[in-house]
């Protein structure tokens, strides 16, 4: 078992950016702190060495920080979800909506493993959509998402709506009234 830890207290929270009203929480401050970012990816290998998923997918660019090591310690494939135009091969491409504009994932096709049981990384869940715009594409591309994981989650922003049947682990939650 991973012993216990504050992750609380390793997360630099940032009021009002970047703009009024919001709390930016920073993982950057788990990053440099090696007894945090060594916390995140032991609970993670916890969490996920006997669930038999067979790749994991890191979303741009947080995302692929904890996806990475995660791949590697279970000895499995790291796919990553990119914004859109930066892959140089064939991919597949979904449009989602931002709080303010829009934006775009894709992934190269020939990285998506047929019938496999892709868990999904983001560091953050807010909303959820840019979770639903890379879970669409996996499963368009033939994969399963049956997990998917946030360092931190934002409850209250009602993520669970948008991610239907999937298992969805945080280690961390911020409710509303505590921001
Ligand atoms: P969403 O699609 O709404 O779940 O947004 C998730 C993405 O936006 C993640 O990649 C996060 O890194 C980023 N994000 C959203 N809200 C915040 C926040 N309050 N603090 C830090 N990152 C955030």
């Amino acid at each position: 078992m991973t012993p216990l830890y504050d992750l609380d207290q390793a997360i630099r929270k940032i009021r009002n950016y970047p703009k009024e009203g919001i709390v930016f929480f920073d993982i950057t401050s788990i990053l440099t702190n090696p007894e945090a970012f060594g916390y995140c990816v032991d609970r993670m290998v916890e969490i996920y060495k006997e669930t038999g998923i067979s790749a994991v997918a890191g979303i741009e660019s947080r995302g692929f920080i904890f996806a990475a090591p995660l791949a590697d310690r279970l000895g499995i494939p790291l796919i990553l979800v990119r914004k859109a135009g930066k892959l140089p091969g064939e991919t597949y491409h979904q449009d989602y909506e931002l709080e303010y504009g829009k934006a775009a994932v894709e992934i190269h096709k020939t990285d998506v493993p047929q019938g496999g049981n892709v868990l999904l990384i983001d560091d953050l869940i807010a909303t959820g959509g840019t979770l639903r715009a890379a879970r669409s594409i996996l499963e368009e591309g033939g994969a399963k998402v049956k997990n998917v994981f946030g360092v931190i989650g934002l409850p209250f922003l009602n993520f669970q709506e948008k991610l239907p049947g999937v298992e969805i682990t945080t280690l961390i939650n911020y409710e509303n009234e505590e921001l």
